[in-house]
């Protein structure tokens, strides 16, 4: 079944600031086929109709970066900064088996459904084995989620161990095994990309990344100046003032490219990212939580450079919450600025919708509540204590609302979550398969020394 009609809802497109408007959406074979104000005319006989009162109707949010498998490793790593904790995360690998990657993937899906997300961005860059990134989709598949899975290579760095660093044409001929299996789905788009230059991959391997990017028309996905050590090692290994400069030298920063973090960046480079018209993925959780520094998020926008919003791993986060990375967003950029104009909740939540589709190359399908887009939505209920009463929507939205007020969750026309009970998983079982894989790899990585 994918005909519905939603009504009574108080629809947010997200396709003209702050507009809002009671009415309702029509959804035929999985596509918008009609938004309207008030009430909708007679269904048809096989449209089913779902009554959205008290909720806001939105398009579902975008996660525009996350490694899904690191719920299993949530509050594992505490009081690290990028680099310590890193080598951590890298040294995992010699453990981390395909079945880890399946449930903490799936695990880490059901997570983001639950929090109002439709779409997400996997920045796959740990494959100690082949199967690792075969499993990650099978999960994400199995979730029902649109995503872009972001399959990276690293080829050098000292504390990448020797089982995740690739040539580039072994590493090119898995991903090409990876689009051969996989052409056909249309909830499932990939990318490629550099892990975090410069301390993982060397320039060889950028260039190779350019012309295979090129050859196979996949965007970039790449952590970019999220520390400060990271622009130390640019400027001391390769004389550049900072990482966006450094990839620009090999073409890397480009329109379907999207670089997270950009912690560390510069106004010169803020022009360049407008220039190539790359977008970023700010992370401001996962930022805080590592110490890393604030992203000229308000910078950006002023210049125009496309911004999406992202969880990062719950190994940095703790969770795959974007309703807490919205607040985070915006708070974290009033307080630095020390000025509580700086950034408006419209612009956060477009950030989380329309910008975060457009930075993975999917803003003619998902992002907004337009006709001829899939349907990607999400019923907020703001029949609550803590988002009552309403005075200004997108404020509340964004600082008011939490991820338990999302209710029912629609891709492509499925429900996957109706009045918050999941339609493909049972929960209990998914925390009981989630729990012995977590034994496992704990269990694992006791044998280890960091
Ligand atoms: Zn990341």
């Amino acid at each position: 079944m994918s005909n519905w009609i939603i009504s009574n809802a108080l629809i947010l497109p997200m396709t003209e600031r702050r507009q809002s408007f009671p009415g309702y959406v029509r959804v035929r074979d999985g596509v918008i086929a009609e938004i309207g104000s008030g009430a909708p005319a007679k269904a048809a006989d096989d449209d089913a109709v779902i009554d959205a009162a008290g909720c806001a109707l939105m398009p579902g949010l975008v996660n525009a970066h996350t490694h899904l498998y690191q719920v299993l490793l949530r509050a594992v790593w505490e009081d690290l900064e990028l680099m310590p904790w890193l080598k951590r995360i890298y040294g995992c690998a010699r453990v981390l088996r395909p079945e880890h990657f399946y449930a903490g993937s799936l695990f880490g899906c059901v997570e983001a459904i639950r929090s109002g997300v439709t779409t997400l961005c996997e920045h796959n860059f740990l494959n100690p084995s082949p199967e690792c990134a075969f499993e990650t989709i099978r999960a994400i598949k199995d979730s029902g989620l649109r995503a872009v899975f972001a399959r990276t290579i690293m080829d050098t760095g000292e504390i990448v161990p020797d089982c995740t660093k690739e040539k580039p044409e072994q590493a090119f001929r898995r991903i090409e095994d990876i689009l051969a299996q996989h052409a056909r789905d249309e909830q499932l788009q990939f990318m490629t990309g550099p892990n975090t230059p410069p301390i993982n991959t060397t320039a060889s391997l950028l260039k190779e990344i350019r012309r295979f990017a090129d050859d196979k028309s996949l965007g970039i996905s790449a952590h970019v100046a999220e520390s400060k050590s990271v622009v130390e090692c640019v400027r001391r290994e390769h004389g550049k003032n900072g990482v966006v400069e450094f990839l620009h030298e090999f073409g890397i920063p480009g329109p379907n490219s999207i670089f997270a973090h950009s912690v560390h960046i510069s106004k010169d480079e803020i022009c360049l990212l407008k220039e190539t018209g790359a977008s970023v993925s700010h992370n401001p959780v996962s930022n805080m939580m590592l110490g890393d520094g604030v992203a000229p998020v308000v910078e950006m926008l002023r210049q125009g450079v496309n911004v999406a919003l992202g969880t990062d791993g719950a190994a940095s986060n703790h969770s795959q919450d974007l309703f807490d990375t919205m607040k985070a967003a915006s708070l974290l950029q009033k307080v630095h600025h020390q000025d509580a104009g700086v950034i408006d909740p419209y612009s956060v939540l477009r950030m989380a919708t329309a910008g975060g589709a457009k930075a993975l190359g999917l803003e003619s399908i998902c992002g907004t509540i337009e006709g001829g887009k899939r349907a990607d939505l999400i019923f907020v209920d703001l029949d609550t204590i803590h988002n009552q009463p309403v005075n200004e929507v997108f404020s509340q939205i964004v600082h008011c609302a939490k991820a338990g007020d999302v209710r029912t969750v629609m891709v492509n026309g499925e429900i996957l979550m109706r009045d918050r009970r999941f339609m493909r998983h049972d929960p209990s079982q998914l925390i009981a398969d989630a729990r012995q894989a977590n034994g496992d790899l704990m269990k694992r990585l006791s044998n280890l020394s960091f």
